[in-house]
């Protein structure tokens, strides 16, 4: 039924999409795999940086279907070609911002505008910085978010890793390939981190891990990063620890600002879902990362990447003639 006068329209010139997909993790390219695979000729615009933050990952060992785990980048490469393979277009360009204002919708890259009966949101999250004193002036030379881009420049280097959670610990045992020492400060002395992850780091023996440690202030001379001061939380008391690179590890915000506040969220930022996938916004859906507070996992983003795309193939039926 719309396919036809779909079809028709964008033979008359005017190109509505159905579907444009805005970001590009396991949630995007699952959902555009099932989009393609719908015959909706989804296009996606995957960021300069495609792949999300899998692409910033290690190995990938929680995903069903690689028993010997698998490399981030590597796991979504082979998820874009699979939904390539059916038809899916993929642009690796930054979307600037939407319109949602009237159907059908406008996306802008690159001040080009791209017109689109649907849209599924999948942009994912960034890492949160620390913001300590002295942080800005070291970001991207001793200070950074991200241990597979930048560990190997720590050859033999002492190293911090700040954080809690999976990533703290996922990071400190990815550095010791690289660093002599790897010291893991955590606020306080229970740890959000998955068992397995945090025993992997207890028991590397190049990890020290230091409870109820927060960084106060960065500590860096002419040649970069020399260390941190340190704050015991409980007392308010100070120390200082050494080291040339600092890992920072603390969790993520969801990726919305070109979102400019058409599209509800709750008070930190994430998409919230109204009607299944969809969001506040009719015809827009969201799925992954930008939306997830509680899972935050590969294999929960690519789920609701599925859904996401099968939601839009039944509103397209519903709502476009
Ligand atoms: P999390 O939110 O799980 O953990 C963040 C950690 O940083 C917490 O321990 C938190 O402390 C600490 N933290 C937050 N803010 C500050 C601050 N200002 N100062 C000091 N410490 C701070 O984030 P992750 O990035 O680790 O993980 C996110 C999700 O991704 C999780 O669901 C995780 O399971 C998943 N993940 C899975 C992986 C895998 O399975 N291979 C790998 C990496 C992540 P506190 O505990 O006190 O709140």
């Amino acid at each position: 039924m719309f396919k036809d006068s779909i079809l028709s329209a964008k033979d008359m010139g005017d190109d509505i999409h159905d579907v444009i997909i805005i970001g590009s993790g396991p949630a995007g390219y699952t959902a555009g795999l099932y989009a393609a695979r719908a015959m909706l000729e989804p296009l996606m615009f995957a960021g300069y940086m495609s792949g999300g933050q899998l692409m910033l990952t290690s190995d990938v060992e929680n995903f069903p279907g690689y028993p010997q785990g698998i490399g981030g980048p590597e796991m979504m490469m082979e998820l874009r070609e699979q939904a390539e393979r059916f038809g899916l277009k993929v642009e690796d360009r930054n979307v600037e911002s939407v319109d949602l204002s009237e159907r059908p919708y406008k996306v802008v890259v690159e001040g080009e505008t791209f017109l689109t009966h649907a849209i599924i949101v999948s942009t994912g999250a960034e890492s949160i910085w620390l913001g300590a004193k002295g942080e800005e002036e070291q970001k991207g030379r001793g200070i950074s978010t991200c241990a597979t881009c930048d560990g190997a420049f720590f050859r033999d280097e002492e190293v911090l890793v700040i954080g809690g959670g999976d990533s703290a610990c996922e990071e400190a045992t990815f550095l010791t390939r690289f660093a002599s020492k790897v010291t893991l400060l955590h606020r306080r002395d229970v740890f959000k981190a998955s068992t397995i992850m945090y025993e992997r780091a207890l028991n590397n023996d190049k990890i020290e891990i230091k409870t109820f440690r927060q960084i106060k202030e960065w500590l860096s001379d002419e040649k970069g990063l020399t260390g941190a001061v340190i704050e015991d939380p409980r007392d308010g008391s100070t120390s200082t620890i050494a080291a040339t690179g600092a890992f920072i590890a603390i969790g993520h915000t969801p990726i919305t600002s070109f979102l400019d506040g058409q599209v509800e969220t709750d008070g930190e930022g994430y998409i919230l879902h109204k009607k299944h996938t969809m969001t506040s916004v009719e015809g827009v859906f969201a799925a992954g990362d930008v939306v997830d507070t509680r899972y935050k996992q590969a294999i929960t983003a690519a789920g609701m990447g599925c859904q996401a795309a099968m939601d839009v193939e039944k509103w397209l039926e519903d709502n476009v003639e």
